[in-house]
């Protein structure tokens, strides 16, 4: 694991991003990075795969979220990108925080896919299409196999608190949706813990990653 050394970042405006994201960062009042965003930042600005092991509240939405936005092509509507979530409730957590950061990019549409929502309005949703749908792995799953959401375009796969989503249960399901991927993709994998199952999940469904661990909050 890489420890945060003096090398890293730390204010946003130092990193190479696309200038409008860099003004609505300062609007949005974020000056210094957090830690793992430090050093995670560079190597995911970079498409690299990356492995970010640190705890809740340390921002790692924002290190991913940059990392999706940095790449996507707003005049390009097809699903770029798909973050996983262990429940409803941290999908919109963070389609709340990627939207903030989005407001950079024009008419950039995120949507949310969750179990426990009807199916109705969510099919009508992905007709419509998207940049980059964010949810639960069941659901997500559902749609795939219902034939309602290609993700044929994808370029950036997040699974956030991945440690949980194993602990959910979600394992098979995960290699179900990863199996629908383009291959040719950058994965950023975020985990509380790195237990054995972790690892190997890393070990499938990632390429060459870099290892980040933050083991302070901030
Ligand atoms: P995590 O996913 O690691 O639990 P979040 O990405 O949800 O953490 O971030 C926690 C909170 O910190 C959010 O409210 C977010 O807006 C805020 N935040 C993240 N990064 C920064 C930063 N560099 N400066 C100030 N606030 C930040
Ligand atoms: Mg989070």
């Amino acid at each position: 694991m890489t420890k945060p050394d003096t090398d890293h970042p730390r204010d946003f405006q130092s990193l190479p991003l696309q200038q409008p994201l860099l003004k609505n960062l300062q609007d949005l009042g974020y000056e210094r990075l957090t830690e793992i965003q430090a050093a995670a930042l560079p190597a995911i600005v970079a498409g690299k795969d990356v492995i970010g092991q640190a705890k809740t509240g340390s921002g790692k939405t924002v290190a991913f979220g940059l990392g999706v936005l940095h790449k996507l092509q707003a005049e390009r509507f097809r699903v770029q990108a798909l973050v996983l979530c262990p429940t409803r409730e941290l999908a919109d957590q963070v389609a709340r925080e990627l939207r903030k950061l989005a407001r950079a990019i024009h008419n950039i549409k995120i949507l949310t896919l969750c179990g426990g929502m009807p199916f109705g309005p969510q099919i009508g949703s992905l007709k419509h299409g998207a940049h980059i749908v964010v949810g639960t792995p069941g659901r997500i799953e559902d749609h795939l196999r219902k034939g309602n959401l290609d993700l044929g375009d994808v370029q950036t796969l997040v699974l956030d608190e991945a440690d949980r989503m194993l602990d959910m249960g979600f394992q098979a399901v995960l290699d179900q949706i990863v199996a629908q991927l383009p291959p040719q993709r950058q994965t950023l994998l975020f985990s509380a813990t790195y237990p054995k199952t972790i690892d190997a999940l890393a070990t499938r469904v990632l390429r060459d990653p870099v290892k980040v661990e933050v083991t302070t909050a901030h």
